[in-house]
């Protein structure tokens, strides 16, 4: 308390400036509540503890970005990010529990109980261009992306900076005002997603917008505004000179979305597919391929709506299994054996894809026993079935296959025979065991010494998949 005291009579500064009417030269037009009908209770305790400590304190805070976006769209916000013309240092030294963060930017953490809001200082973008000498500015590699974005800004600034008009609006939940300087409140009520400046220059800046465009259009049901999305066909390849792992982020919120099936189509649309999957595109145009893919993401899309646990490993066994389907065929008919041919396929893939999208190593291990796994599905005599059972990733492995007989890959059958398998008690499941006619399969498996999750039956193209 005596803290707050001392900063709000030694430590006050200028709020931030308030214009004279609702719209003033900068374009900032000011929205109260009576028109935009937001209240305070739309707002999460902790953003409004924070806020309103804020405007004690004397500085300017709103919540910004993605949270003033989605209570304006009646959505419920992940989380809430506060924008406030206090230095990190300062608003580090109002709450007592925050935390400092980030090297680049620094942002701060205020926690209150279980929530986390993240509070940043307003931020402007250095200008692009060429300095006195004709160079171009450091800050921006050869094909105009942005390398450093980290210096503060006016207000205006932050939301210049920002990406689209409807993630550019302040709400300030003390004084129910709206603070909007793009015309963004116009956007979310046509329901349009408009690029902020430039769109050629900003998706330069940042390659990434281009897949937030169709992440957010999905999310928001918008329409990507005709501007916004014209130069996107031609700057698809600016993606390949992004750091991998930004790009692995960025997807897989798309896929976590709730909205990945419409979203990966748009991307595929609008060319946006190349460097995140390779033949991702020629795996939507082989039928079977496609009808994969299609049905692992609305699966996803479904288990997100109904706020169940989505693994991402599985996702993205899901999304390579064809590309892994090919390699595998391809080093079979060179001669190896099906097996080692399977797990060389495996780690081709993975190889290939960690250049262009790296997926994280510790996903490897769950989309590598997805796979592996497969060709234990046909085994259906003698003690295979059980110890597949016992495995503990059946059940990943088992919903994979069949996701496989649902595409056409193999026969439904297949599915209906391990779905009963599970449910059946140890008499009706040693009844259903197949005889194993397959010539000198006994014999091998006798002399065996790979372990279990290995040797399975002689696949030698994707046809004899097919039970
Ligand atoms: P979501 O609800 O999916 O989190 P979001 O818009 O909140 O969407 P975040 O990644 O959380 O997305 O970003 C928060 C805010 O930061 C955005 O609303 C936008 O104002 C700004 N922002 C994020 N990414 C960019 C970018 N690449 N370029 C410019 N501004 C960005
Ligand atoms: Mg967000």
């Amino acid at each position: 308390m005596i803290r707050k005291l001392l900063h709000r009579v030694f430590n006050r500064k200028p709020a931030a400036p308030v214009p004279l009417s609702s719209s003033s030269s900068s374009g900032l037009r000011i929205i109260s509540c009576r028109q935009h009908r937001i209240t305070r209770d739309h707002i999460s305790s902790c953003a409004l503890k924070v806020t309103s400590e804020l405007q004690e304190a004397g500085y300017a805070a709103f919540v910004v970005g993605g949270a003033a976006r989605d209570v304006l769209l009646g959505l419920e916000p992940k989380d809430f990010d506060v924008a406030t013309n206090a230095t990190p240092e300062e608003v580090r030294s109002i709450f007592r529990r925050s935390r400092i963060i980030g090297r680049r930017f620094r942002l701060v953490h205020v926690m209150c109980g279980p929530e986390t809001v993240e509070v940043s200082t307003f931020r402007g973008s250095m200008p692009l261009g060429e300095d006195n000498e004709g160079a171009p500015h450091v800050h921006a590699d050869e094909h105009g992306r942005l390398l450093r974005d980290n210096v503060f800004g006016s207000q205006e600034e932050d939301a210049r900076r920002r990406d689209f008009t409807v993630n550019a609006l302040f709400f300030d939940p003390v004084k129910g005002e709206i603070w909007d300087y793009l015309d963004g409140y116009e956007d979310i009520e046509a329901k349009r997603l408009r690029i902020i400046g430039d769109p050629i220059r900003r998706y330069r800046e940042d390659p990434v917008r281009m897949l937030r465009a169709v992440r957010l259009a999905a999310k928001l049901d918008m329409q990507i505004d005709a501007g916004t999305a014209a130069p996107i066909a031609d700057l698809a390849p600016l993606l390949q000179n992004v750091p991998p792992s930004r790009l692995f982020d960025e997807m897989l919120k798309l896929l976590l979305s709730g909205h990945a099936s419409a979203c990966v189509l748009d991307l595929r649309r609008r060319g946006l597919h190349h460097g995140l999957l390779p033949m991702l595109d020629a795996i939507l145009e082989q039928p079977l391929g496609e009808r994969f893919i299609m049905l692992a993401l609305e699966n996803t899309d479904q288990r997100v709506r109904e706020e169940k646990p989505v693994s991402p490993g599985f996702l993205f066994a899901a999304l390579l299994w064809h590309e892994v389907l090919t390699a595998w065929d391809a080093r079979q008919h060179t001669g190896e054996k099906v097996i080692p041919a399977l797990h060389q396929a495996m780690s081709d893939v993975l190889a290939i894809q960690n250049k262009k999208l790296a997926i994280p190593h510790r996903y490897d291990a769950i989309m590598k026993e997805i796979w592996a796994m497969q060709p234990r599905f046909t085994g259906r005599s003698g003690r295979r079935p059980f110890r597949l059972l016992e495995n503990p990733r059946f059940r990943a492995a088992y919903d994979f296959m069949l996701l496989r007989c649902e595409s056409g890959e193999l026969d439904r059958e297949l599915g209906k025979w391990w779905e009963a398998f599970q449910r059946a008690d140890p008499r009706e499941r040693e009844a259903m065991l197949l005889k194993d006619d397959t010539p000198g399969k006994r014999k091998r498996s006798r002399a065996r010494k790979k372990p279990a999750s290995v040797g399975e039956p002689a696949l030698r193209n994707k046809g004899a998949i097919r039970e």
